[in-house]
């Protein structure tokens, strides 16, 4: 009996805050920290929860750098590396594969298909369509 009180007042608390995230989303429009048309639209898309998360890669992707890897006919991989505030790269490299057939993007992190968000690796390749010099180390 003890533990059915507990979970109905678990249930109950989840229950609250879902309501006051529900209210948040619908009457609060989060802050935008760029003019980026990609931020404004997942502004709408996602949760107030979700879109900081997806802000932040989005954020740190003008940080990262694009180089192709390899490329056949149907598919191009990318190597993506992340610059640290000291202008040096962080050891870790992320690789993108395109599907240029599909038009399909997937990083090796599987950040996407597990939580739903485009990760930085994956946000760099796109970010070349948003500003074409931005990830291009010899254009200064
Ligand atoms: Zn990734």
């Amino acid at each position: 009996m003890d533990f059915i009180l507990r979970f109905n007042r678990a249930l109950a608390q989840r229950r609250h805050e879902e309501i006051i995230d529900d209210h948040v989303d619908i009457n609060e429009q989060p802050m935008l920290k760029s003019p980026l048309i990609m931020e404004k639209q997942m502004a709408v898309i996602y949760t107030r929860k979700i879109f900081y998360k997806f802000q932040k890669d989005l954020w740190k992707c003008l940080a990262c750098v694009l180089q192709l890897a390899r490329e056949d006919d149907n598919l191009c991989f990318y190597k993506v590396m992340e610059r640290k505030k000291d202008g040096s790269f962080k050891l870790k490299v992320q690789e993108v594969m395109v599907d240029k057939v599909a038009d399909y993007a997937s990083c090796i992190c599987k950040k996407f298909e597990f939580e739903g968000i485009l990760c930085r690796s994956s946000l760099c390749k796109d970010a070349e369509n948003i500003s074409p010099n931005i990830n291009n180390p010899s254009v200064k």
